[in-house]
């Protein structure tokens, strides 16, 4: 299982430049490897492979020095990046999709990345007859001072600045450099051991919304922050002042980085907030297994009334943050399809013919006469359909007009 370690990084203004120099080789690399694929592919639907364009790299090395001053962990890493990018195009191509989507041209590059190489390391001999051992390491990117700051090893550039808050576990294998809107961070990817699941003793279901940002079955509810509409009009405003200065003038890239800062606090703001909740969910209440919908908020967001809500509230990064925090801590994650869970009593299973509107909060059922908040009825209905699932049966509610369309007018009209 891989798991990233994200640091703040200080360089200085010197290393600032240089890394904003390599930011532009990497793009001019990245589009020159990025045609040389596009025109064979159109030549005959041929294709260059990511061992050919890395050979070439190398015979551009030894040619030229614009290429050969440049770190090559990071230019194999850039090939690899359009190698991926390609081999997607290519399957697109493959299965007739009808967006073929050709791998676009940067325009910028704002990360860079590199692999950590192995080495051999010969470990110490106990007696003097042992024989000689070696194992073989990769190299620790960061090298500790004993102080607040530790330092970054940078191919080709040397130390950086970084505040190591906390130690990274496992084995290092990538580490991506970026600049963000507000300053310089640092990724490293390690491999860390996978963790074995827990037997289930424990679940709840939960149901996402834009009213309360989720509703579980016990009927706890978490309110929803809407972090974009707080900000809303202080992005309001920074966004007018851009459109008043002069294109690419002084002002205007001032202008444009304050923009660029508030946008990236509100996501900032809206991440913290998704992996407290996550964490709550999972090391406060205890539940051992977490189930929500199997919602597709890209679709949903075509509802143009909806649209601002259902973004602000990022359901999607929500439910990934649950995956993936289940997967480290060994708990378990379902979705579940998400038809008719509002509609349908959790108690006698009745599905209604009538769709409630957002603004109704209340579920009534007028078969049982079970009156519950329209949230945790959803929720326990999601509860009942993954333990359906479980057991290998398929959830159906009842339908009323379907066993008696008389018993079903004169109860629901
Ligand atoms: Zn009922």
């Amino acid at each position: 299982m891989k798991q990233t370690f994200k640091y703040r990084v200080y360089p200085t203004k010197t290393e600032e430049q240089w890394l904003f120099a390599e930011f532009r080789h990497q793009k001019q690399l990245q589009n020159y490897m990025l045609q040389m694929r596009n025109q064979m592919w159109d030549y005959g639907s041929k294709s260059v492979s990511m061992y050919d364009q890395i050979n070439h790299l190398k015979d551009l090395r030894a040619a030229t020095s614009h290429y050969s001053e440049h770190p090559q962990d990071m230019q194999v890493s850039t090939i690899k990046r359009v190698n991926a990018a390609h081999e997607h195009f290519q399957r697109r191509c493959c299965e007739g999709a009808e967006k073929k989507g050709y791998p676009k041209f940067k325009r910028s590059v704002r990360s860079l990345t590199w692999e950590l190489r192995k080495y051999t390391k010969v470990v110490r001999r106990k007696t003097k007859d042992a024989p000689k051992q070696t194992i073989r390491v990769r190299q620790n990117p960061i090298r500790e001072t004993g102080t607040r700051y530790n330092r970054l090893k940078v191919p080709k550039l040397g130390e950086v600045k970084i505040r190591q808050h906390r130690p990274f576990i496992g084995d290092p294998k990538e580490v991506t450099l970026k600049k963000t809107a507000r300053g310089w961070y640092v990724f490293i990817v390690c491999e860390v051991p996978d963790t074995i699941p827990c037997v289930p003793k424990s679940a709840c279901g939960i149901d996402v919304g834009t009213h309360k940002f989720l509703t579980d079955s016990d009927g706890e509810t978490e309110d929803n922050p809407r972090f974009y509409r707080q900000a809303e009009r202080k992005l309001a405003k920074l966004q007018r002042d851009l459109s008043r200065k002069q294109y690419r003038s002084r002002r205007w890239y001032k202008a444009k980085d304050a923009l660029a800062k508030q946008h990236d606090i509100v996501a900032c703001q809206r991440l913290d907030f998704i992996a407290k909740v996550v964490y709550k969910l999972f090391h406060h209440k205890d539940f051992d297994v977490v189930v929500a919908e199997k919602l597709k908020p890209r679709n949903m967001v075509k509802n143009r009334h909806l649209a601002k809500s259902i973004s602000d509230a990022s359901w999607g990064m929500f439910f990934d943050w649950c995956k993936w925090a289940a997967k480290r801590d060994g708990k378990h994650f379902h979705q579940v399809p998400p038809h008719y869970t509002s509609q349908t009593c959790s108690k006698c299973c009745q599905k209604s013919p009538i769709k409630l509107k957002l603004s109704e909060r209340m579920f009534h059922c007028k078969s049982c006469g079970l009156k519950l908040d329209r949230d945790h009825n959803a929720a326990l209905n999601i509860l009942h359909r993954a333990a359906c699932a479980l057991r290998g049966e398929v959830w159906d509610a009842i339908l009323c007009e379907t066993r008696n369309p008389l018993l079903q007018q004169a109860c629901w009209s």
